[in-house]
Order: C-alpha cells, then sequence, then structure tokens
C-alpha cells in the first residue's frame, strides 16, 4: 500500500535495520525499543492486522511464526523466553495498520498488559 510505513520499508523507500529477511518475511528493529531486544516481524505482503489474515495468508502466517522464533534464537533471547505480540486495531493500540508481530525480550517483562 502506497501510503504505509511498513509496505515503504519494505520497499526500501524508507531505512530500517534489519536483523533477517526471505522472500516474504522482513524482521527489523523498532525505532522505539522497549526493551533491550524488541524487533518488528512483518510480511512483505501488505495485510492490515492479525484480524485480516485470509485463508489464504495462512501459510504466510506460519513463516511469519518461523521467521519469529529464528530471530529470537539468532538474538540470544530464546532459552529466557520472550514476548510475541500483535496489536490489533482501536483498542488494541495498534498504530500501524500493517501486520506486525513485536518481538520483545533481553529483560524480566511483566504482565498483565494495561
Ligand atoms: P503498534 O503500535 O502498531 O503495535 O506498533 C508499531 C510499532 O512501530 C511501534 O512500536 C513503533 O515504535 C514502530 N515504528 C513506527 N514507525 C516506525 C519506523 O519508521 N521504523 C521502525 N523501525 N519502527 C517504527
Ligand atoms: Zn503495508
Amino acid at each position: 500500500m502506497s501510503d504505509c510505513i511498513f509496505c515503504k520499508i519494505v520497499a526500501g523507500e524508507l531505512p530500517s535495520e534489519n536483523v533477517y529477511e526471505t522472500d516474504d518475511v522482513l524482521a527489523f528493529r523498532d525505532i522505539r525499543p522497549q526493551a533491550p531486544v524488541h524487533v518488528l516481524v512483518i510480511p512483505k505482503k501488505h495485510i492490515q492486522s492479525a484480524h485480516h489474515v485470509a485463508p489464504e495468508d495462512a501459510e504466510l502466517v506460519g513463516r511469519l511464526h518461523m521467521a519469529a522464533q529464528h530471530v529470537a534464537e539468532e538474538l540470544g533471547i530464546a532459552k529466557d523466553g520472550y514476548r510475541l505480540v500483535t496489536n490489533i486495531g482501536w483498542h488494541g493500540q495498534q498504530t500501524v495498520p500493517h501486520l506486525h508481530y513485536h518481538l520483545i525480550g533481553g529483560r524480566q517483562l511483566q504482565w498483565p498488559p494495561g
């Protein structure tokens, strides 16, 4: 989508600090990290949110999860654990309407969220 910042990152039109990339998935560091590791894992295809995933996206979403696992291993947070979270819509406080998982770790996280 032309006015989507994550589509622009995928297209290389905006800078990003990439940590992992495949044909259909990109992982890059969040611009405002909330923990020592804060990576966004996104499909290159524009999908508005996790609620907008269609049946034909099922394999892609599977690959998104495999990418998240891979990044967690590569960045050394898999053993101690981490959080994989996706915000949806207004009440979910989603600010970028392109499906993304926050991969957050490297410190003890709190629960529940606000
Ligand atoms: P949301 O609020 O939609 O769950 O998450 C959006 C995330 O994208 C936020 O954590 C925010 O810091 C991050 N973000 C927003 N704009 C940019 C950007 O241009 N580059 C990067 N790397 N992260 C961004
Ligand atoms: Zn997009």
